[in-house]
Protein backbone atom coordinates (compact mmCIF):
# COMPACT_ATOMS: atom_id res chain seq x y z
CA UNK A 1 0.00 0.00 0.00
CA UNK A 2 1.06 3.67 -0.83
CA UNK A 3 -0.16 6.37 1.45
CA UNK A 4 -0.38 9.34 2.54
CA UNK A 5 -1.12 10.84 5.82
CA UNK A 6 -2.13 14.35 6.37
CA UNK A 7 -3.04 17.05 8.63
CA UNK A 8 -1.45 20.30 10.83
CA UNK A 9 1.39 20.22 12.97
CA UNK A 10 0.26 18.31 16.37
CA UNK A 11 -2.78 16.17 14.90
CA UNK A 12 -0.93 13.50 15.12
CA UNK A 13 0.45 11.87 12.30
CA UNK A 14 3.91 10.27 13.93
CA UNK A 15 1.58 9.24 16.41
CA UNK A 16 -0.55 6.89 14.21
CA UNK A 17 2.17 6.02 11.70
CA UNK A 18 4.25 4.47 13.46
CA UNK A 19 0.87 2.28 14.91
CA UNK A 20 0.23 1.99 11.01
CA UNK A 21 3.80 0.92 10.19
CA UNK A 22 3.35 -1.56 12.84
CA UNK A 23 -0.03 -3.03 11.86
CA UNK A 24 0.96 -2.67 8.23
CA UNK A 25 4.25 -2.96 7.37
CA UNK A 26 4.84 -0.24 5.01
CA UNK A 27 7.81 2.11 4.99
CA UNK A 28 7.24 5.09 6.85
CA UNK A 29 8.85 8.39 5.64
CA UNK A 30 8.94 11.50 7.67
CA UNK A 31 10.44 14.26 5.82
CA UNK A 32 10.46 16.49 9.66
CA UNK A 33 12.21 12.96 10.66
CA UNK A 34 15.08 13.06 7.61
CA UNK A 35 15.40 16.62 8.33
CA UNK A 36 16.28 16.02 12.04
CA UNK A 37 18.59 13.19 11.62
CA UNK A 38 20.74 15.55 9.19
CA UNK A 39 20.53 18.03 11.75
CA UNK A 40 21.89 15.78 14.14
CA UNK A 41 24.59 14.39 12.14
CA UNK A 42 25.61 17.81 10.55
CA UNK A 43 25.26 17.18 7.09
CA UNK A 44 24.94 19.95 4.64
CA UNK A 45 21.63 19.57 4.15
CA UNK A 46 20.68 19.66 7.88
CA UNK A 47 22.25 22.89 8.79
CA UNK A 48 20.60 24.76 5.76
CA UNK A 49 17.43 23.06 6.78
CA UNK A 50 18.31 24.03 10.74
CA UNK A 51 17.83 27.39 9.33
CA UNK A 52 13.87 27.29 8.21
CA UNK A 53 12.83 25.00 11.42
CA UNK A 54 13.74 26.79 14.07
CA UNK A 55 12.00 29.79 12.36
CA UNK A 56 9.22 27.85 11.63
CA UNK A 57 9.60 27.95 7.69
CA UNK A 58 9.08 25.40 5.16
CA UNK A 59 12.66 24.20 4.01
CA UNK A 60 12.75 25.65 0.10
CA UNK A 61 10.65 22.97 -2.18
CA UNK A 62 13.70 21.86 -4.30
CA UNK A 63 15.52 20.58 -1.02
CA UNK A 64 12.38 18.42 0.09
CA UNK A 65 11.28 17.08 -3.37
CA UNK A 66 15.29 15.80 -3.62
CA UNK A 67 15.21 13.84 -0.57
CA UNK A 68 11.35 12.06 -1.40
CA UNK A 69 12.45 11.50 -4.46
CA UNK A 70 15.55 9.48 -3.36
CA UNK A 71 14.44 7.54 -0.40
CA UNK A 72 10.90 6.83 -2.90
CA UNK A 73 13.53 4.87 -5.14
CA UNK A 74 14.76 2.64 -2.93
CA UNK A 75 14.04 -0.94 -2.70
CA UNK A 76 12.39 -1.23 0.44
CA UNK A 77 9.37 1.12 -0.94
CA UNK A 78 8.79 -0.98 -4.26
CA UNK A 79 8.97 -3.88 -2.05
CA UNK A 80 7.00 -2.61 1.27
CA UNK A 81 4.94 -0.01 -0.30
CA UNK A 82 5.00 3.49 1.97
CA UNK A 83 3.31 6.03 4.33
CA UNK A 84 4.65 9.59 3.61
CA UNK A 85 4.40 11.79 6.28
CA UNK A 86 4.53 15.50 6.39
CA UNK A 87 5.13 16.17 2.70
CA UNK A 88 3.69 17.01 0.43
CA UNK A 89 3.07 20.49 2.13
CA UNK A 90 3.17 22.81 -0.58
CA UNK A 91 1.24 22.76 -4.02
CA UNK A 92 4.51 22.51 -5.56
CA UNK A 93 5.56 19.48 -3.61
CA UNK A 94 2.32 17.52 -4.32
CA UNK A 95 3.54 18.22 -8.23
CA UNK A 96 6.69 16.85 -7.80
CA UNK A 97 5.27 14.00 -5.93
CA UNK A 98 2.90 13.22 -8.62
CA UNK A 99 6.37 13.36 -11.24
CA UNK A 100 7.99 11.14 -9.16
CA UNK A 101 5.18 8.93 -8.68
CA UNK A 102 4.55 8.05 -12.10
CA UNK A 103 8.73 8.13 -12.91
CA UNK A 104 8.85 5.14 -10.56
CA UNK A 105 5.62 4.08 -11.57
CA UNK A 106 4.00 3.74 -8.23
CA UNK A 107 0.75 4.15 -7.77
CA UNK A 108 -0.91 6.05 -4.65
CA UNK A 109 -3.97 4.20 -2.78
CA UNK A 110 -4.90 6.83 -0.45
CA UNK A 111 -4.35 9.92 1.68
CA UNK A 112 -5.12 9.57 5.56
CA UNK A 113 -6.24 13.40 6.41
CA UNK A 114 -6.23 13.79 10.31
CA UNK A 115 -9.00 16.61 11.46
CA UNK A 116 -7.99 18.45 14.35
CA UNK A 117 -10.02 21.38 15.46
CA UNK A 118 -6.67 24.19 15.05
CA UNK A 119 -7.54 25.28 18.69
CA UNK A 120 -6.37 21.89 20.26
CA UNK A 121 -2.88 22.19 18.53
CA UNK A 122 -0.86 24.15 20.58
CA UNK A 123 -1.42 22.03 23.98
CA UNK A 124 -0.35 19.40 22.25
CA UNK A 125 2.47 20.45 20.63
CA UNK A 126 3.79 22.26 23.72
CA UNK A 127 2.95 19.29 26.01
CA UNK A 128 4.52 16.96 22.93
CA UNK A 129 8.03 14.75 24.22
CA UNK A 130 10.02 12.36 22.14
CA UNK A 131 11.83 9.76 22.60
CA UNK A 132 15.96 9.84 21.90
CA UNK A 133 16.27 6.41 21.19
CA UNK A 134 13.10 6.11 19.15
CA UNK A 135 12.31 9.07 17.45
CA UNK A 136 8.75 8.35 19.11
CA UNK A 137 6.47 11.07 20.20
CA UNK A 138 4.25 11.10 23.33
CA UNK A 139 2.44 13.72 25.20
CA UNK A 140 3.23 14.86 28.74
CA UNK A 141 -0.82 14.62 29.80
CA UNK A 142 -2.36 12.67 26.75
CA UNK A 143 0.23 10.52 26.16
CA UNK A 144 2.71 10.01 28.67
CA UNK A 145 5.25 7.30 29.01
CA UNK A 146 5.51 4.99 31.61
CA UNK A 147 9.23 5.53 32.08
CA UNK A 148 9.54 9.37 31.51
CA UNK A 149 12.56 11.29 32.79
CA UNK A 150 14.63 14.35 31.16
CA UNK A 151 17.53 12.06 29.78
CA UNK A 152 15.62 9.95 27.37
CA UNK A 153 12.71 12.47 26.11
CA UNK A 154 13.36 16.21 25.17
CA UNK A 155 10.78 18.93 23.88
CA UNK A 156 11.60 19.83 20.11
CA UNK A 157 13.09 23.23 19.66
CA UNK A 158 10.43 24.08 17.42
CA UNK A 159 7.36 22.94 19.88
CA UNK A 160 8.62 26.50 21.66
CA UNK A 161 5.45 28.77 21.80
CA UNK A 162 7.27 30.84 19.50
CA UNK A 163 7.86 28.88 16.93
CA UNK A 164 4.32 26.96 17.19
CA UNK A 165 2.71 29.55 16.28
CA UNK A 166 4.33 30.16 13.00
CA UNK A 167 4.65 26.80 12.15
CA UNK A 168 1.00 26.60 12.15
CA UNK A 169 -0.12 29.57 10.07
CA UNK A 170 2.14 28.99 7.63
CA UNK A 171 0.77 25.03 7.49
CA UNK A 172 -2.74 25.98 7.62
CA UNK A 173 -2.08 28.62 5.11
CA UNK A 174 -0.51 25.82 2.46
CA UNK A 175 -3.02 22.31 3.53
CA UNK A 176 -6.66 23.51 1.71
CA UNK A 177 -4.85 23.13 -1.87
CA UNK A 178 -3.16 20.29 -1.16
CA UNK A 179 -6.22 18.28 0.02
CA UNK A 180 -8.18 19.46 -2.68
CA UNK A 181 -5.48 17.94 -5.21
CA UNK A 182 -6.21 14.77 -3.78
CA UNK A 183 -9.85 14.97 -3.16
CA UNK A 184 -10.38 15.62 -7.29
CA UNK A 185 -8.59 12.56 -7.42
CA UNK A 186 -10.98 10.24 -4.97
CA UNK A 187 -7.94 9.50 -2.80
CA UNK A 188 -8.60 11.57 0.51
CA UNK A 189 -9.97 9.89 3.38
CA UNK A 190 -10.94 11.86 6.33
CA UNK A 191 -10.20 10.79 9.91
CA UNK A 192 -11.87 12.60 13.01
CA UNK A 193 -8.44 13.40 15.08
CA UNK A 194 -10.34 15.00 17.77
CA UNK A 195 -10.66 11.34 19.78
CA UNK A 196 -8.47 9.10 21.61
CA UNK A 197 -5.25 7.94 19.98
CA UNK A 198 -6.46 4.23 19.89
CA UNK A 199 -10.16 5.41 18.53
CA UNK A 200 -8.50 7.28 15.71
CA UNK A 201 -6.14 4.26 14.90
CA UNK A 202 -9.32 2.13 14.76
CA UNK A 203 -10.77 4.65 12.19
CA UNK A 204 -7.44 4.44 10.00
CA UNK A 205 -7.42 1.00 10.44
CA UNK A 206 -11.28 0.19 8.89
CA UNK A 207 -10.26 2.74 5.53
CA UNK A 208 -6.95 0.69 5.38
CA UNK A 209 -8.41 -2.69 5.75
CA UNK A 210 -10.66 -1.64 2.66
CA UNK A 211 -8.08 -0.73 0.46
CA UNK A 212 -5.21 -3.13 1.29
P1 LIG B 1 2.21 15.34 14.12
O1 LIG B 1 3.14 14.22 13.70
O2 LIG B 1 0.96 15.38 13.28
O3 LIG B 1 2.87 16.67 14.23
P2 LIG B 1 2.18 13.93 16.70
O4 LIG B 1 1.78 12.54 16.30
O5 LIG B 1 3.61 14.15 17.07
O6 LIG B 1 1.70 14.99 15.58
O7 LIG B 1 1.23 14.38 17.91
C1 LIG B 1 1.36 15.68 18.49
C2 LIG B 1 1.18 15.59 20.00
O8 LIG B 1 -0.18 15.28 20.28
C3 LIG B 1 2.03 14.49 20.66
O9 LIG B 1 2.41 14.97 21.93
C4 LIG B 1 1.05 13.31 20.76
O10 LIG B 1 1.37 12.45 21.86
C5 LIG B 1 -0.28 14.02 20.98
N1 LIG B 1 -1.41 13.32 20.37
C6 LIG B 1 -1.43 12.62 19.20
N2 LIG B 1 -2.65 12.13 18.95
C7 LIG B 1 -3.45 12.56 19.97
C8 LIG B 1 -4.84 12.38 20.29
N3 LIG B 1 -5.67 11.68 19.49
N4 LIG B 1 -5.29 12.96 21.42
C9 LIG B 1 -4.46 13.68 22.23
N5 LIG B 1 -3.15 13.87 21.99
C10 LIG B 1 -2.65 13.32 20.88
P1 LIG C 1 7.34 17.95 11.18
O1 LIG C 1 8.20 17.00 11.93
O2 LIG C 1 6.57 17.31 10.06
O3 LIG C 1 6.46 18.79 12.09
O4 LIG C 1 8.35 18.97 10.45
C1 LIG C 1 9.21 19.80 11.19
C2 LIG C 1 9.74 20.91 10.29
O5 LIG C 1 10.53 20.36 9.22
C3 LIG C 1 8.68 21.77 9.59
O6 LIG C 1 8.20 22.82 10.42
C4 LIG C 1 9.47 22.30 8.39
O7 LIG C 1 10.37 23.35 8.77
C5 LIG C 1 10.34 21.10 8.02
N1 LIG C 1 9.61 20.24 7.06
C6 LIG C 1 9.12 18.99 7.29
N2 LIG C 1 8.50 18.52 6.19
C7 LIG C 1 8.58 19.51 5.25
C8 LIG C 1 8.11 19.66 3.92
N3 LIG C 1 7.41 18.71 3.31
N4 LIG C 1 8.40 20.82 3.27
C9 LIG C 1 9.12 21.78 3.85
N5 LIG C 1 9.56 21.73 5.10
C10 LIG C 1 9.31 20.60 5.81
Amino acid sequence: MNLLIMGLPGAGKGTQAARIVEKFGVVHISTGDMFRAAIANQTEMGLLAKTYIDKGELVPDEVTNGIVKERLAQEDVKQKGFLLDGYPRTAEQAHALDTTLSTLHIKLDGVINIIVDPAHLVERLSGRIINRKTGESYHKIFNPPTDYNETDYYQREDDKPETVKRRLDVNIAQSQPIIDHYRTKGLVYDIKGDQEIEFVFEDITEVLLKLK
